[in-house]
């Protein structure tokens, strides 16, 4: 990167997210300039397929006009507001009525209210201080223990990192925090026995979960967070009959259940929310990324009646619920949610999801199941991955200081996608969920060309 660029003046002032700070010093940065519906485009013209909508999140595109014009109305109407002292404003009052509306059922009955936040570390930061408040309102604070899983994500601030089970957000962090444990990945392709069932493998799953709250002390034991897939940690796909064997271990004990959905909501996998796919009743949901199609940041907190009642009760006695960002519920943000949801309805997304969905499960199934260098392709509506290993009989991963996936990135870059590669060389796809059909072949077709380019780059 020469001179002035955007690349040399990135280079000597930012300190980037989720990425090697030093290595960047010589690589330099891609920078995106401007967007159309799948796809982003550098500042040297160069066209890309976003293959996971940049994190997971920009579901309907880049270049959505209705979220922009939302976005100004709101500006002009009502610029700022707040939540706090039972203030309020319409945006904030639509957008809890909305998601209600559209909540899955909820353990012990529905959704009963709506905390908003910025982000979905935030927004699971919310969730462990209202699980610990309620406890306290039942008058049981030692009830405390948050069980989180290998692999699964959750965000990086100290207590949803400390939920997270992904090495790389707690190595040289000191977290997770004390209290903090997990339990195992439901991975059927990595842990499945020979021989066994998914049933069999999930029921297995459960009692191990039940080993951790007993070796742990129930009455310790607060909730367990779960992600319906795993999707940061790989697109770990739930096992058949997982949740409900998950689910009856937790009531068992009276330990709530939180599903981030801040990935799998607003039709990821084929219904409106994760929890509907994989039979999940969650005590708390946790949304954000599609919320707002991330063109403004906004997540929120869904609470069952028991929760809420809790925490009224509590902070009644207290006097406030002493917790609150100064943008909870900002207005602009909101009254881009607002329009995203709305837009989700008018095209049918979910139905959407289902049609396109399909037929990219089918295609990613038809033409890398079989490719030399893939272990398991995996997935449901548009999510789904392809895992890389070195065997594919013994089911072994290359050696991560090998960088495989990596690699694929890179080549992929090149050949006009913008991919994500996560632990054990899992590539993930999470595209628009605008995405056509024609458009997921052309994805597909530049990913093929990539991983046979790596393929030759292998053999090397
Ligand atoms: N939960 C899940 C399932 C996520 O995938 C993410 C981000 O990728 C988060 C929480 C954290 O969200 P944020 O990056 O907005 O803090």
């Amino acid at each position: 990167p020469m001179g002035n660029s955007a690349a040399a003046r990135d280079i000597a002032s930012v300190l980037h997210p989720y990425t090697d700070l030093k290595a960047h010093q010589e690589t330099g940065p891609l920078v995106i300039t401007r967007g159309k519906g799948v796809r982003v485009y550098d500042d040297q013209g160069k066209e890309y397929i976003e293959t996971v909508a940049g994190l997971w999140c920009a579901a309907l595109g880049f270049d959505n006009e209705r979220l922009v014009q939302a976005a100004v109305r709101q500006m002009r109407a009502l610029p700022f507001y707040h939540g706090f002292t039972g203030r309020s404003h319409e945006p904030m009052i639509q957008l809890a009525e909305m998601l209600l509306e559209r909540a899955p059922a909820a353990h012990g009955g529905r959704m009963s209210k709506v905390f908003f936040a910025n982000s979905g570390s935030e927004a699971n930061d919310t969730a462990i201080k209202m699980i610990w408040y309620a406890n306290n309102a039942w008058g049981r604070p030692q009830k405390k223990k948050i069980i989180g899983r290998v692999r699964g994500y959750h965000g990086i601030t100290i207590a949803a990192a400390s939920v997270t089970g992904q090495a790389a957000n707690h190595k040289a962090f000191d977290v997770p925090l004390p209290g903090f444990i997990h339990t195992m990945c439901p991975t059927y392709y990595h842990a499945g026995l020979p021989g066994e069932t998914e049933e069999a493998f999930s029921a297995r799953c459960a009692e191990e979960l039940e080993k951790l709250i007993l070796a742990e002390g129930p009455e310790t034991i607060a909730a367990m967070f779960a992600e319906p897939i795993q999707g940061a940690g790989g697109v770990v796909v739930p096992p058949r009959g997982y949740f409900p064997a998950i689910q009856k271990v937790l009531r068992k004990y009276d330990i709530l259940l939180v599903a981030d959905e801040v990935i799998c909501g607003f039709g990821r996998t084929g219904n409106y929310w994760g929890s509907q796919t994989y039979d999940i009743e969650p005590d708390i949901l946790v949304c954000a990324k599609a919320l707002s199609s991330s063109y403004l940041p906004i997540s929120a907190v869904m609470v069952n009646e028991r929760v809420f009642e809790a925490l009224a009760t509590k902070s009644h006695e207290i006097g406030t619920f002493g917790h609150g960002f100064t943008y909870s519920g900002h207005p602009v943000p909101a009254a881009v949610a607002i329009e995203t949801l709305k837009i989700y309805d008018e095209i049918d997304i979910v139905g959407h999801v289902r049609e396109v969905g399909a037929h990219f499960q089918a295609e990613l199934r038809r033409r890398f199941h079989e490719h030399p260098l893939v272990g398991e392709v995996r997935g449901i509506g548009l999510i789904g991955a392809v895992e890389l290993v070195e065997d594919r009989e013994a089911r072994r991963n290359f050696d991560p200081a090998r960088k495989v996936g990596a690699k694929l990135v890179k080549i992929a870059e090149a050949h006009g996608l913008i991919c994500r590669a996560m632990v054990l060389d899992s590539i993930g796809f999470s595209p628009p969920l605008i995405i056509t059909k024609p458009e997921i072949d052309e994805m597909l077709d530049r990913f093929g060309r990539a991983l046979d380019e790596l393929a030759v780059q292998i053999r090397r």
